[in-house]
């Protein structure tokens, strides 16, 4: 309950951002705030626990930028490590590479090709779960590395846009529903 209050008090519906007609979520208010900061970051770090509350996750990985925010406290909170999954070009050594669909033209993001051990498992957490492409395209490096995503976990998921779909076969948190 802490952790949807914190959501509901401290994101902000910015309207026609980045372009008109969008509703943009912006989570840099919940960021700057210690209580409602800690609140989501312990209720994300319960999709790596199971119901006795012991970690199930190895590693958790986290997307540039927003997604890093999140995921980096969230694997401190498990005793996990955290891996980041880039926009192309800015991972230094070796790297599996994804591109998906955008709404006009595509992005590209990468892994580290052993950011992620064979057999590990894997936390997924990002901020906002839209139409799913990044979330899926995460998963597709992570699988490449040998991983395993046992679960997705997200501050805000649009239900009005098919992001469940992209990942139905993995167990997806969401802290809201909008
Ligand atoms: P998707 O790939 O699911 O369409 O889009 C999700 C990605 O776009 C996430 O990495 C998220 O950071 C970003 N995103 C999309 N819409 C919003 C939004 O309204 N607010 C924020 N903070 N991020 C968004």
């Amino acid at each position: 309950a802490a952790a949807e209050d914190a959501l509901k008090r401290l994101v902000v519906d910015v309207s026609d951002y980045p372009k008109p007609g969008v509703v943009f979520k912006d989570i840099t208010p919940l960021l700057a705030d210690h209580d409602g900061f800690t609140a989501v970051v312990q209720a994300l770090a319960a999709a790596g626990r199971d119901a006795a509350g012991n970690v199930v996750i190895d590693k958790v990985v986290g997307m540039e930028a927003r997604g890093f925010m999140f995921a980096a406290p969230v694997a401190l909170a498990l005793g996990a490590g955290f891996v980041p999954v880039r926009k192309a070009g800015k991972l230094p050594r070796d790297t599996f590479s994804e591109s998906y669909a955008l709404e006009y033209g595509d992005a590209t993001i990468e892994i580290h090709k052993d950011g992620v051990a064979p057999g590990e498992r894997v936390l997924v957490v990002d901020d906002v779960l839209a139409t799913g492409g990044t979330v899926a395209a995460t998963r597709t490096l992570i699988e490449r590395c040998g991983g395993v995503v046992h679960s997705v976990a997200v501050l805000l998921e649009l239900t009005f846009l098919p992001g469940r779909e992209a990942v139905a076969d993995v167990p997806l948190l969401a802290l809201e529903q909008v």
